[in-house]
């Protein structure tokens, strides 16, 4: 362990035995672990609750590491809604310092929705952690976000369970309007290599065919081994376009545009949102981005 971690997680340790939340009389403080998760609570939340942030807007969730001002938040949390799945490296050392007094919960694991197992590398048999990257896994979030919250404050259980519908139906509708604008793209045109494998949730909602240079979590970024097949098989399949991610850094996705002449888009958000003016403020306008950036990439048909 990191001197740096040591020292965090006594400091995590001190400040959970020495507050005694008792959020009856309080607000109930809630964190979410990133960006997209703390949209989807704010959601179910609404004014009673106060919603704070671990990773913020821009950073990439696989490889953060909590800082000061992260543990001085959760010293006064209740609940933290975190993805899982191993999306979150990070979480055991608040898990390995929480008490009765903090709740963790494992969104993606609670969340009723059929997960996809990572086909290869490190994590290969493990479920993908990006479920929400299709409506429908965002709506499942929904639901564990609501039911958590009811078990916490049951005099608000209505109130959150009703705002869990509404945001249950915008999703629907927000599905419907995504597949709708990806329609125009031709089928033999739906290949999606992105520097992360984090599409396959989006692939499967949507009629894609995703890979990644990377693999899931990051795990083999940008190896010469798999730079060198990637290479090879877009010689041979010769999509439309590839696609780099808002978190990762272009530069192998550069390396392959250019070595392979194959167009370079994006960027598509999937691990985080954009900051409040940029593309992907929020979750719907995330996906309708980046429908937008494949219809434009991918030549989607232009009439409506
Ligand atoms: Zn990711």
């Amino acid at each position: 362990m990191t001197k740096r971690v040591t020292w965090m997680c006594t400091l995590l340790f001190v400040a959970l035995i020495s507050t005694a939340p008792a959020y009856a009389n309080t607000t109930l403080r809630v964190i979410a672990s990133f960006s997209v998760m703390e949209e989807l609570v704010k959601r179910v939340a609404g004014d009673a609750v106060s919603v704070n942030v671990i990773v913020p807007v821009g950073e990439d969730v696989h490889r953060w590491e909590l800082t000061p001002p992260n543990v001085l938040a959760l010293e006064e949390t209740h609940i933290v809604f975190y993805n899982g799945l191993g999306l979150e490296p990070w979480i055991r050392h608040i898990e390995a310092m929480s008490d009765d007094q903090l709740t963790l919960v494992e969104v993606a694991k609670k969340a009723d929705y059929a997960p996809l197992m990572i086909s290869t590398g490190q994590y290969k048999g493990e479920p993908d952690p990006h479920m929400w990257m299709d409506p429908a896994g965002a709506a499942a979030y929904i639901d564990v976000i609501a039911a958590t919250l009811a078990e916490h404050l049951p005099k608000q259980a209505d109130v959150f369970y009703a705002r869990a519908e509404e945001a249950r139906k915008a999703l629907t509708t927000l599905s419907s309007e995504v597949k709708e604008r990806l329609d125009g793209i031709p089928q033999t045109n739906r290949t999606l290599i992105t520097s992360e494998a984090s599409f396959g949730y989006f692939a499967r909602a949507f009629s894609f065919q995703a890979q990644g240079i990377w693999g899931v979590n990051h795990e083999t970024q940008g190896s010469a081994q798999a730079m060198a097949k990637m290479s090879e098989q877009l010689a041979a399949k010769r999509p439309s376009a590839l696609f780099f991610e808002s978190t990762t850094p272009s530069i192998h996705m550069d390396a392959l545009a250019r070595e392979t002449s194959i167009p370079l888009a994006g960027p598509l958000y999937v691990d985080s949102l954009s900051r409040a003016d940029g593309p992907a403020a929020n979750y719907s306008t995330m996906l309708r981005h980046n429908a937008e950036v494949l219809h434009t990439a991918l030549g989607g048909a232009t009439a409506e």
